[in-house]
């Protein structure tokens, strides 16, 4: 059975020494989040996610979902029960303000606790995850009786959050969406379509299922530019909150899928169900793109969640597993042979997933702190800069941590051999769920080009100038430090490599805007190397600063220092590769007529 330890230790690093959370106490709800306020958040929630979510994984996997004939749907076995303590433990709403149910706390937390349940049990995870972006679009665009009717329930995690965008013709695309909504008399919208694999969208877990859903109002214009946002309870709700008649909309089947088995994937019928709108009419993406972001987000902590719980796992086989011997002689006399962790390549493989998991959980919580400033700061500018930061790195970490996250679980399933390969052991499970994470919320190509094509020239390039100046600034304060040596120099290289592909989509892109589309995969990479490897060194500068006086901690951030090496020689010179084939441009990849594939 598949082991998980949450970081706690890591986590507390990052936030106190890497990024110094005391220095946003001027925002709100920070004051309030001491250093013992956050270490007992994160030691309780790291006891949930290891004591009850770890061992429902592999329930939820072998079990599945279940729809019943009359459309009710079953989690797995243990899955409600624990939905019940999370919802007692008031987790869903530890960062949304007071004034909505939430405890306000910085939403930095929530996103640590989202990565500890994904990697405890991904399935579980999205139900209060879809919940959460539900409440951010009610919360931003809702009119006030309508966050008034949803959100304190939802806040509780009485009542579930769902997204509904896809429809069997329409993914990507969201322009050819069909549902309608017709308005009626009293304001509200019937709304009438088909939208399928829809998460969570039908479940025994909560009282009420709130849909948020794209539709068109009947004579709306075609195209994105004719679609609005409604929210459609699963049981209509009286003004005093209680719950009446079952609205029109039923799941009509279940998905049988590669992985997140303990997720109900739904098709959703909508026959007439009473809906509301939520902010403009035709202005629904708009508004769903608050829920899209955060979304976006979660599923890159995804990434990143199961990566580390595929590390650790084949860690801990790697120690344990004897075969062969070391090629520097026998390390393990005693025993038939040594373990696997002494060959190179087993290590190459450990040492990869591993530097790829602390920076990531860096670069999300450095993303987290600027979503708070951009959220909650009283300073436009600096709401501004942090917003800025958010539309860039949005993408990267969708994109890349979730690629990323998926070739680590496959690599970390190879250091089991065969036995990675048997359901028994769990990490098959880790690759199957880790995979559907490159595919929704936006197919990993399609964050690619949100980044080339509408975050890199947003207001004159300001965002991505400002990332370039926030790095290189940094690189140059700390070139006159000998210990920063082996980070600033390989950096500084990648930096300029980032620079010149970004160059190139300016000189070479606007004219042919296929050289963007065939490079931007490998442009959201190198961001993200750089993006990583920028993090490495605020780690490593973190790391040299607390040795002097860490006494017993010191193998740990000598482990920081020894992981930041490995990522600058063995990682980060990937940049070469990434910028050398972006300026090869589209030609070739564009040159065969379609119907020769
Ligand atoms: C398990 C699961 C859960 C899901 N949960 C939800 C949910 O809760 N709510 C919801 O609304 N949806 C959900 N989805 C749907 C998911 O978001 C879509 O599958 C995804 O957005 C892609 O749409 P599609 O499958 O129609 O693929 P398509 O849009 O048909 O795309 C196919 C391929 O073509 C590429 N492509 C398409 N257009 C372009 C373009 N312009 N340029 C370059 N490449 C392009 C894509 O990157 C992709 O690789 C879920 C899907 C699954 C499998």
């Amino acid at each position: 059975m598949p082991i998980y330890k949450a970081p706690v230790d890591d986590t507390l690093f990052l936030l106190n020494d890497v990024f110094h959370i005391e220095r946003y106490s001027n925002l709100p709800g920070f004051a309030e989040a001491s250093p013992d306020l956050i270490g007992a958040v994160l030691g309780e929630a790291a006891k949930f996610c290891e004591e009850v979510l770890t061992p429902l994984n592999r329930v939820g996997d072998k079990q599945g979902c279940k729809r019943h004939d009359d459309g009710r749907v079953t989690t797995p076995a243990g899955f409600k029960e624990a939905f019940g303590q999370l919802r007692d433990g008031g987790w869903i709403g530890i960062s949304i303000p007071e004034e909505f149910g939430g405890q306000g706390l910085p939403s930095a937390l929530t996103q640590i606790v989202n990565e500890y349940m994904c990697s405890a049990n991904m399935a579980f995870a999205m139900y209060p995850g879809l919940t959460q972006g539900a409440i951010a679009a009610l919360i931003v665009h809702a009119a006030p009786e309508l966050k008034a009717k949803y959100l304190p329930k939802m806040v509780a995690g009485e009542w579930t959050g769902t997204m509904n965008l896809t429809e069997p013709h329409c993914g990507t695309d969201l322009g050819l969406l069909r549902t309608k909504a017709a308005k009626q008399a009293d304001g509200s919208y019937r709304i009438t379509g088909t939208k399928i694999f829809i998460s969570a969208g039908e479940h025994d877990m909560a009282d009420n299922i709130v849909h948020l859903v794209l539709a068109r109002i009947e004579g709306a214009p075609a195209g994105t530019k004719g679609i609005s946002l409604f929210v459609v309870p699963k049981f209509l709700v009286n003004d005093d909150g209680s719950l009446r008649a079952h609205n029109g909309v039923t799941c009509g089947s279940i998905e049988e899928k590669m992985g997140i088995h303990g997720n109900a994937t739904c098709v959703m019928n909508y026959d007439g169900a009473q809906g509301w709108l939520i902010g403009e009419e035709n202005r629904g993406l708009n508004a769903m793109f608050v829920m899209m972001n955060e979304a976006r987000l979660g599923v890159g902590v995804q990434g990143l969640a199961q990566s580390e719980v595929a590390y650790q796992n084949a860690a801990l086989y790697a120690r344990e597993r004897l075969q062969g011997r070391s090629l520097s002689g026998v390390k393990a006399p005693d025993k038939p042979a040594d373990p696997i962790i002494v060959h190179p390549d087993v290590r190459r493989t450990l040492m990869t997933i591993r530097a790829f998991n602390e920076a990531a959980r860096a670069l999300v919580l450095w993303t987290a702190l600027r979503g708070d400033v951009a959220h909650r700061s009283d300073d436009e500018t600096e709401r501004q800069s942090a917003d800025d930061h958010m539309g860039l790195l949005t993408p990267v970490i969708k994109g890349v941590l979730t690629d990323t996250g998926f070739a680590n679980t496959v690599m970390a399933q190879q250091l089991y051999g065969g036995h990675g390969y048997i359901a028994e052991n769990g990490v098959e499970q880790f690759v199957r769920d880790a995979r559907i994470a490159q595919i929704y919320e936006g197919a990993n190509g399609i964050q690619a080009l949100d980044l080339v094509g509408r975050k890199l020239g947003r207001d004159g390039g300001r965002a991505v100038m400002s990332f370039f100046n926030e790095v290189g600034a940094y690189l140059k304060d700390k070139s006159g430090d000998d210990r920063m040596k082996p980070f600033v120099a390989p950096m500084t290289v990648a930096l300029g490599h980032l620079q010149q592909a970004t160059m190139w989509f300016m000189q070479n892109a606007m004219a042919k805007p296929d050289n963007a589309g065939a490079g931007a995969t490998d442009y959201m990479h190198l961001f993200g190397l750089v993006a990583l490897g920028f993090m490495w060194c605020r780690i490593a500068d973190a790391a040299n600063e607390k040795l002097p006086s860490a006494n017993g901690s010191a193998p740990r951030y000598n482990a920081k220092l020894v992981t930041a090496r490995f990522f600058m020689e063995r990682m980060l010179p990937e940049t070469a590769t990434r910028l050398a084939r972006i300026q090869t441009g589209a030609d070739t990849t564009m040159e065969l007529p379609a119907d020769a594939f």
